[in-house]
């Protein structure tokens, strides 16, 4: 090769990997009809970080997880850590869940979906602890790797998504909706050595992970797992880092069996690998990120309202009713929710939007018609995961994503009609902040 090829590199980056799988039997998350903890494991679970520095020594941080989603009273403390000991600031980190529906139960997210015994509770606040303690030090290991680095960019996309919302007469059912809205795209960060030597790889799909149903009890990240092992076997020395995308109204498809779900991670591999091979446009210029909470509202609720419920047959419906009460009882009734919203900007090239909660789909696209579609990549499931976060059209439609899961949530219950403008508002600030312009 010519010299030429030894220019400079762009950035600095480092990437750390640690394993989270559960090390005894822990109540899995995600389905309401479990009722035992896990038996096994398919393959291991990680929290991975990439930390890229740029020129100046601006840095940001991005922590992906094979996990269901990571509340903020977890975030919280681990960003607060990151930034004491590596002085790394909130605005800079980004913590994503995969959303796997074969993961633990993670303290605090979903805890109304299960009432467990002293034991089992037990293992999950032990789990959580020790999972902090590695969230804290993935990002530590990832500092330890910074090496001169660069990035680059492309999209690719898959097609085993489905929009899960069916209209039926007697509303919006979980099912197929195969005319409703989905986001084929996979975006793609490449991060090369200065040997042209692929270290990390960091893509996204809009689709939940649930091709393994509430019958599987065995721990697996579905089909971002397969996913990540499969690109993982492909680059030898490289880390594959799977982001949830906002694919809170997508499921796979087909989907309920093992092999469908290695099926659909192996085709998300070949993709990313196919992206891969391809030209991909240039990241560089300075690394930036901005953050952002804002106070989402609920629609009307009451005290009457709960005390009507506690003699419903579902007994997640009453068990809510009473966490509901008792809020009531401590004159702490949840009028609103710190929602976070954050931008990181890489140059002129490229922009990470991360929401959080289990976003649908409709935001990314309207993310997408404003802003464009090149250069960006809109993750949801980022830094807290408090419940569906739908699009006012998703409100209205009713259903389960924004409104009887608020129940497994633990909140008051459906948001207000304002909810999409608050966080598309607060979208548009802080994309001026990290200086990402609208296209239109
Ligand atoms: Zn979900």
């Amino acid at each position: 090769m010519a010299p030429l090829c030894m220019a400079a590199a762009d950035y600095k980056a480092g990437i750390g990997r640690i394993v989270i799988t559960p090390e005894k039997p822990i109540y899995m998350s995600g389905y309401a009809s479990r009722n035992h903890p896990s038996e096994g494991v398919i393959h291991d679970l990680w929290a991975k970080a990439l930390v890229i520095e740029d020129s100046k020594g601006g840095r940001v941080a991005i922590v992906t997880t094979d996990l269901i989603g990571l509340p903020r009273s977890l975030t919280d403390i681990v960003a607060a850590r990151v930034e004491k000991q590596y002085g790394i600031d909130r605005a800079q980190l980004v913590l994503n869940s995969s959303h796997t529906h074969t993961g633990p139960l993670i303290r605090h997210n979903l805890e109304t979906m299960f009432e467990l015994g002293p034991e089992d509770s037990q293992v999950v606040t032990d789990y959580a602890a020790a999972l902090t303690e590695k969230l804290v030090a993935v990002v530590g290991a990832a500092l330890q790797d910074l090496a001169p680095a660069n990035l680059s960019f492309g999209n690719g996309h898959a097609t085993f998504a489905i929009n899960r919302r069916q209209k039926t007469p007697r509303g919006v059912i979980i099912g197929e909706d195969p005319e409703g809205p989905t986001d084929p795209d996979v975006p793609v960060l490449k991060v090369t050595g200065t040997d042209g030597k692929l270290r990390a790889v960091l893509f996204g799909y809009a689709c939940h992970n649930t091709t393994l149903t509430g019958e599987f009890y065995r721990i697996s990240g579905d089909y971002a797992g397969f996913a990540q092992i499969a690109i993982e076997e492909g680059n030898p020395g490289a880390t594959a880092m799977f982001m949830m995308l906002a694919g809170a109204d997508q499921n796979p498809h087909p989907r309920s069996t093992l092999e469908l779900a290695q099926q659909h991670g192996k085709e998300l591999a070949t993709e990313v690998n196919r992206v891969l091979g391809t030209k991909l446009a240039r990241v560089h210029g300075p690394v930036r990120g901005a953050f952002q909470i804002v106070e989402l509202g609920f629609a009307p609720q009451s005290r009457e309202g709960f005390e009507a419920r506690l003699h419903d047959k579902d007994v997640h419906r009453v068990r809510h009713a009473k966490a509901m009460l008792r809020l009531y009882d401590d004159g702490n009734p949840i009028r609103r929710y710190p929602y976070p919203v954050q931008a990181i900007q890489f140059g002129k090239d490229l922009t990470l939007v991360a929401l959080g909660g289990e976003v649908v789909v409709d935001y990314v696209l309207r993310i997408k018609r404003e802003y464009g579609s090149k250069g960006i990549m809109v993750a949801g499931y980022s830094n807290d995961v408090m419940s569906y976060i739908p699009s006012l059209r998703v409100l209205k439609e009713g259903g389960y994503e924004p409104d009887f899961s608020m129940i497994y949530y633990g909140l008051p219950g459906p948001y207000d009609e304002h909810v999409e403008d608050q966080i598309m508002n607060t979208v548009h600030q802080v994309m001026k902040r990290v200086g990402r312009a609208a296209v239109q």
